[in-house]
């Protein structure tokens, strides 16, 4: 097999996520869709919103001229205003669409701005448990993933983060409402971290960007007010998407947005454009920028993630395993019965259930529960949960 090293180091290395996506495949071949209790993945079942395929007949049905054209790499100038436009009244900060680049989703904008900022060897510090593409996200452009941990419910530790701003750190990833905890970053915690920011950077003489991944920042739960990033540190970026929040994770369709007072602003976005470019993304989707410029402040019901993370928290609670309450996103990261959490997820397809081990998060002895399901999988899993939290004498 003549592929690069790199490469097929990566394959050997395969994701959980990805080994647990095929394994569901080939277990509904042989048990049947309805007998496979899958909760491995993040892609949401439900359908974007009623206002998305209005606005998708509106276009079908008056075309613009011209609209499936190339376009400036950053993308359509009136569709960036309208995102500066929804980010400055989300977070009350004045953000114009120079700021904006238009990307590839979220994982689009991350790829973009790693390449942007980072030269060979530098490293990038993201707190585990986190999403297991940032290691090839940041080696894709030469990067070093360096990992943080988080404490028992899932918080930044930044007592623990501070040593590993050395020289060479780039960047600091965040990424809130977390997948796969569930976590959600609080200002405190942020300010916190912004402070170890500023100091990292006149200790080294360094420039160090924050970097939001914020794909769920509307999935949120229990009245919860976002702190957006932007706030806490100048040198901020946030990459981030309408994957989740309208359900539209295979149009790819997301967005880079530079904080207002990030210093060499104007760099960084020329950057980013370029970038946008000569990693083959050229510019977001056309129609889907014509389409997401009047659907920003349309949503998917959040109402009813909120009502599956509180039936998975109360059932999973109830059978006696330990689980931090998630805040927002679809996951739950309860604690593994047993410390072997591969071993606990091999058990659990005895039930034809299938989760994730937290080893593919960086987290050994948790494992994710992936609740963007119907309620015939979610309740159709409950019995293998149950059968195995007895097995190994749970809630007594
Ligand atoms: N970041 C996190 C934490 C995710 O969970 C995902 C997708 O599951 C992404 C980024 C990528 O999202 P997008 O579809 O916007 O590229």
């Amino acid at each position: 097999m003549a592929i690069a090293a790199r490469v097929r180091a990566s394959l050997e290395s395969q994701s959980w996520v990805r080994r647990m996506f095929e394994l569901g495949l080939e277990m509904k071949k042989e048990h049947g869709e309805e007998r496979v209790f899958d909760l491995s993945l993040g892609n949401p079942v439900l359908e974007p919103p009623e206002e998305f395929l209005q606005e998708l007949r509106r276009l079908c049905e008056d075309p613009a001229p011209g609209m499936h054209r190339y376009m400036p790499n950053a993308g359509y100038a009136d569709t960036r205003q309208a995102v500066a436009e929804h980010v400055a009244g989300n977070t009350g900060l004045p953000f114009g669409g120079g700021d904006i680049v238009m990307t590839c989703g979220a994982g689009g904008a991350l790829n973009v701005i790693f390449k942007s900022i980072l030269d060979p060897g530098d490293e990038v510090v993201a707190f585990s448990p986190y999403f297991p593409e940032y290691r090839f996200y940041v080696e894709n452009h030469g990067g070093v993933l360096k990992t943080a941990p988080t404490d028992d419910g899932f918080q930044l530790d930044v007592a623990a983060l501070e040593p590993l701003l050395g020289p060479r750190t780039r960047a600091v990833l965040v990424n809130s409402p977390n997948n796969p905890t569930g976590a959600v970053y609080p200002e405190a915690l942020l300010a916190k971290l912004g402070e170890a920011l500023a100091r990292a950077e006149s200790r080294h003489g360094t420039a160090i960007y924050l970097v939001g991944d914020e794909p769920y920042a509307r999935i949120l739960y229990d009245g919860l007010v976002y702190p957006y990033l932007y706030r806490f540190h100048h040198r901020s970026v946030v990459a981030t998407s309408f994957s989740k929040d309208l359900s539209l994770p295979g149009e790819r369709i997301g967005y880079a947005a530079v904080g207002p007072d990030c210093p060499d602003k104007g760099e960084l976005v020329d950057a980013l454009v370029f970038c946008n470019r000569v990693l083959g993304f050229v510019n977001a989707p056309a129609l889907m920028q014509w389409l997401i410029k009047g659907l920003l402040g349309a949503s998917v019901d959040i109402g009813w993630y909120e009502s599956k993370r509180d039936y998975v928290y109360e059932e999973l609670t109830g059978m006696g395993y330990d689980l931090v309450k998630p805040q927002g996103a679809f996951f739950a990261f309860p604690r593994s019965p047993i410390a072997d959490d591969v071993a606990f997820v091999q058990e659990l397809l005895r039930w034809n259930v299938l989760v994730t081990p937290g080893t593919g998060f960086g987290r050994p002895g948790h494992f994710r529960v992936s609740y963007c399901v119907e309620d015939r999988v979610l309740e159709g899993a409950m019995e293998g949960f149950r059968e195995a939290a007895r097995a190994h004498g749970l809630g007594k």
